[in-house]
């Protein structure tokens, strides 16, 4: 029986990053993806915010993978008002084509010399007298158990209501749950005045009765993403918002794409370890792919550190909170209490504070760094 250093389970960004710098130190690892097809079905819009990380990153990335730089924000009002654009503040991050990111990443970790099993699924943790040891998978409809002496959990969002860190006991620790709530994006084609490198941020509760606003991602001046909450926020918004009606007038739905959110955005787990396991990316409550990535640095490093001294202990493991916690917390959860607004509300706060908020918002997301 083959056993490994490392398991980690999501072949995401989170879940390649930290099987690559695992087994660039030379630890056995293992890394498990559920799908067949690394990166698909894509969920996201590949924004990789902005960050000395993320400039790093981005030199490392094939060419073609690289779809645009971000050159702006351009902010929106519930009634279709520009409230601010901002410009040239030095990080506004890029966009890849995300599922060639993910497959891109899933590569460089066997590179690196990390072993690879798509097509696998997680279903249980194996534990003896209360430490972990392994993972039960799920392979063609048949279950394997892979032991292991760390169990890395980067199985995205889901990982807290129904995966990995749902079956360690982890989320029990939290005082406040978090909340999951699906989140819906679709790509258009054929959508009017689109300019690229600019995101556009409309805020309003027609698009989202949790979040109220939306993500407009440009890919070309006639095609972009948009995030909705429902299918039925998205017939609304085509019928009814002021500036999107028009453009949506002969847009066609070329994608779409689902995932989730766990609110509060970004704030991590109250533990994200324990004896034998550790959370990174959306897995341990984060949100963004830099972040996930960021997290993934910082949890290779305690772990390769806890093998090397033979200590997967609860006690041990626990410096990767600390390290979590200190550099990657975000003093902005956006979001949480956009719920509590009216548009009128809204409409009053951005007028008076949304160039100042949204650039706050912007210069704090980029500081994230190791
Ligand atoms: C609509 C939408 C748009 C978004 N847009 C952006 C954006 O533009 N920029 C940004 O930074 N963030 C964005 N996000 C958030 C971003 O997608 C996540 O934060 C990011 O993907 C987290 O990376 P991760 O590796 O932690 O998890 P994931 O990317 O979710 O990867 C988890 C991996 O684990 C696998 N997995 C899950 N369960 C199992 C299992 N039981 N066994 C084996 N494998 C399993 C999954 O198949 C997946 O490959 C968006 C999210 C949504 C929902």
């Amino acid at each position: 029986m083959k056993e490994y250093d490392v398991v980690v389970v999501g072949a995401g960004p989170s879940g390649s990053t930290v099987a690559k710098t695992c087994a660039e130190k030379g630890l056995k690892t293992l890394l498990i993806e559920e799908h067949i097809d690394i990166g698909l079905p894509q969920h996201c819009s590949g924004w990789l915010s902005g960050s000395p990380f993320t400039e790093r990153l981005i030199k490392t990335i094939p060419e073609n993978l690289i779809l645009q730089k971000v050159s702006s924000w351009r902010i929106w009002s519930p009634s279709g008002k520009v409230i601010c654009e901002i410009k040239d503040f030095g990080f506004g991050g890029w966009f890849v084509d995300r599922a060639g990111f993910d497959k891109f990443l899933a590569k460089e970790a066997v590179r690196a010399g990390s072993d690879i099993r798509v097509g696998t699924k997680f279903v249980d943790l194996i534990k003896s007298e209360e430490i972990i040891t392994g993972i039960k998978v799920q392979i063609k409809g048949k279950i394997e158990n892979i032991y292991s002496k760390l169990v890395i959990g980067a199985d995205g969002s889901r990982s807290i209501p129904l995966g990995v860190a749902f079956k360690s006991d982890l989320p029990k620790l939290n005082k406040k749950p978090k909340v999951y709530y699906p989140g819906l994006q679709y790509e258009f084609i054929n959508i009017k005045d689109m300019t690229p490198g600019v995101i556009e941020i409309f805020f309003g509760s027609i698009f989202d009765q949790i979040f109220k606003m939306a993500f407009v991602s440009p890919l070309a001046a006639d095609n972009a993403y948009i995030g909705f909450g429902k299918h039925r926020d998205y017939e609304n918004v085509k019928q009814k918002h002021p500036i999107l009606k028009e453009r949506l007038k002969n847009a066609k739905v070329i994608r779409k794409m689902g995932g989730s959110y766990g609110v509060p955005l970004n704030v991590p787990l109250k533990k994200v370890s324990r004896s034998g396991l550790m959370l990174v990316g959306d897995a341990s409550g984060l949100h963004g792919i830099i972040n996930g990535m960021i997290s993934s640095v910082l949890c290779a490093d305690v772990a390769i550190n806890a093998l090397d001294q033979g200590d997967i202990s609860d006690d041990f493991l626990k410096n990767y909170d600390k390290k979590l916690k200190r550099n990657l917390v975000s003093k902005v959860s956006i979001g949480y209490d956009m719920s509590t607004f009216s548009d009128e509300g809204m409409e009053r706060l951005l007028d008076e504070q949304g160039d100042k908020i949204t650039e706050y918002m912007l210069r704090e997301i980029s500081k994230f760094d190791i």
